[in-house]
């Protein structure tokens, strides 16, 4: 038999590279952008057509590219920017990957002009599927004027999933206000179908600022105050909104080193900060500048994830909390201020305006008894009475005993031990000692709590594709949470991407997640990730499995064939797990024989 392993032609692989770097017309003027300010631009427009989809051409005044370098910048890893993995950090450009122009020329037309100061003559390249079409010499202004026609013409799937002109061109100009409000040095021009929507000129922050948002609320700068913070480790500045002031139009922007960012972590110390003024659903504007050695800091993460790893949060969320208390303090608008307090970390849910905020729906259930036992939730917390089983089992009188450990060296059950089923809840065996008691959603979730750990250290999930992928509406809080665990969730086997900036597209989900749910499933796990205590380090990561788990383990009340349950308590045995979940919940409980005895 002939071999049946090749290489893909460069033109496939960069079309494959392509679905990674650029989603929709949003992710290319980000590119494009990026490049003009790398390359030292002053002034840069933006002109689109059809929100991008037939044209978005950037042109700007910066230092422009040799002949050989405009045919080099479309071949793929291709960058002037980093020579060498420890570039990496002490990096001051945008760009590094030198793969934004390799995956746009893949997936589009484009035509390149560009011409260095000193030149006397520049470079026109046509580029279409990543072959070259045409290359010459050209009078053109200094600069580079790059045009892309036609977004996804090859590739029918991505052009359908794009959205409404409507939408596409509000991330168009999301992803342009993020850049253009922390380079207010730079002159910035928008244009779409030939109207101009936002000119900018030159100016120091605060003006910008004006400039982008003083159109909806007249003196929206006003409104803010200012922080500015200079320690060894980091330097914020910036802007802050007045508590009294939070309204519709509150912004939330953090940028590193020139570079939009967010992170929930310091999203929190910010709302610490406000704690106390401003009513729990209400986020407050923030336009904060984080300047810290790029060594400190590691954007390599996926192009078209905004989270930044910082190498010290903790230091910096305390920086940061002290800077905004300050400002709020400087400007007599916090009624009192500790700055000795330490950080309340459990605040509530913020929202921003961006989705309408809903009254919380209470439902009540008149039979709820609060000192009968025996319910059985998922939450955790609900499930409180059952943590303390084990003790109450040792207790004089109490009719079980926690299975000892010994128990487990002999194997307990053979394929001639009956089982039984009892309340379509609890598996029953006859061992040794006595009556073995097994919680049968307990049990499944605690073998699938170890798969999933086994498939976030080894990423070998199982995944299965969506007929009809689902979109879930995120608040803002909501939305931060699910960006810290995008990367974990992928490698559990759910496809995110991002439909509108609080908004993702679920296209796949965890073969073992089965018929449940996905929509439910994440914001049950966004949720439950929430109420888990920061301190611990990586604490959340247990936290998302064992939710996981639970949505996927087979339910209370389901009833199972013996098959089913030996097949349940085979795999538990086999993989020699713990009788208790990770949050001290009993799987398995023991009557012993005496126990019985007793009885009567
Ligand atoms: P990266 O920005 O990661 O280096 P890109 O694919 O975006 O990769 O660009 C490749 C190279 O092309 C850049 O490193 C830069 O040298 C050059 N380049 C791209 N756009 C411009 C521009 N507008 N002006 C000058 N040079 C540019
Ligand atoms: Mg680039």
């Amino acid at each position: 038999m002939s071999d049946i392993i090749h290489l893909l032609p460069d033109s496939v692989a960069n079309q494959i590279a392509a679905g990674e770097v650029i989603q929709r017309p949003a992710s290319c003027l980000k590119e494009l952008v990026e490049n003009s300010l790398d390359a030292g631009a002053s002034h840069i427009r933006v002109i689109v057509r059809d929100a991008g989809r037939t044209l978005l051409q950037v042109v700007d005044d910066g230092k422009g590219m040799s002949p050989t370098d405009a045919r080099m910048a479309f071949e793929r890893h291709a960058t002037s920017k980093i020579s060498q993995a420890s570039d990496l950090f002490q990096l001051r450009t945008m760009g590094f990957r030198g793969e934004a122009l390799a995956s746009i020329c893949a997936v589009a037309h484009v035509e390149l002009q560009t011409r260095r100061e000193n030149d006397e003559v520049g470079t026109r390249i046509e580029i279409a599927g990543s072959q070259v079409i045409n290359q010459e010499i050209v009078q053109c202004a200094a600069g580079t004027n790059i045009r892309v026609k036609n977004l996804f013409y090859n590739v029918p799937a991505r052009r359908k999933f794009l959205k409404t002109d409507q939408t596409e061109l509000r991330n168009l100009l999301t992803e342009y206000n993020r850049i253009v409000l922390v380079n207010p040095q730079v002159q910035f021009t928008f244009v779409s179908n030939d109207e101009i929507l936002s000119d900018l000129a030159p100016c120091t922050l605060k003006q910008r600022i004006e400039a982008v948002f003083g159109h909806s609320s007249k003196h929206y700068t006003s409104h803010l105050v200012d922080v500015s913070t200079d320690t060894e480790l980091v330097r914020i500045s910036g802007f802050i909104g007045k508590p009294e002031t939070v309204g519709k139009n509150s912004q939330q922007y953090m940028f590193v080193n020139g570079r939009y960012m967010r992170h929930s972590y310091f999203h929190k110390a910010i709302m610490t900060a406000y704690s106390g003024l401003l009513l729990p659903e209400h986020t407050p504007s923030y336009f904060l500048y984080f300047d810290i050695h790029p060594d400190a800091i590691d954007v390599n993460i996926h192009p078209t994830k905004t989270e930044i790893k910082f190498a010290d949060e903790q230091a910096i969320f305390q920086i940061l909390l002290a800077a905004v208390k300050e400002a709020l303090g400087k400007f007599n608008v916090a009624p009192s201020l500790d700055f000795t307090s330490t950080t309340q970390l459990d605040i509530p849910a913020a929202r921003t305006g961006a989705i309408p905020v809903q009254a919380p729906i209470l439902q009540v259930d008149p039979n709820y008894d609060p000192f009968k036992t025996h319910t059985s939730r998922s939450n955790p917390v609900s499930s409180w009475e059952q943590l303390y089983e084990p003790i109450q089992s040792h207790m004089p009188g109490a009719s079980t005993t926690v299975a000892s450990s010994m128990l487990f060296d002999t194997p307990l059950i053979s394929d001639s031990t009956p089982l039984l089923q009892c309340a379509n809840r609890y598996i029953l065996a006859p061992v040794e000692h006595g009556l073995m008691l097994i919680h049968q959603h307990r049990m499944h979730v605690a073998i699938l709590y170890k798969e999933l750990q086994e498939q976030l250290s080894q990423s070998q999930a199982i995944t299965q594709p969506l007929l009809f992928p689902e979109i879930i509406e995120l608040t803002y809080d909501d939305w931060q949470t699910l960006q810290t665990l995008l990367p974990d969730l992928e490698r559990l086997g759910f496809t995110l991407d991002q439909f509108s900036p609080q908004a993702y597209t679920i296209s796949a989900v965890p073969a073992l997640l089965g018929q449940k749910n996905a929509v439910e499933t994440l914001l049950q796990v966004i949720h439950d990730v929430q109420d888990t205590e920061e301190s611990v380090e990586n604490q959340w990561k247990e936290t998302m499995t064992l939710c996981l788990a639970r949505q996927m383990a087979i339910p209370q009340g389901k009833p199972l064939t013996d098959v089913e349950m030996r097949d349940l308590v085979n795999r538990f045995m086999t993989a020699n797990l713990s009788r208790h979940l990770p949050n001290g919940q009993t799987i398995i409980s023991i009557l012993n024989n005496d126990d019985i005895q007793k009885r009567f």
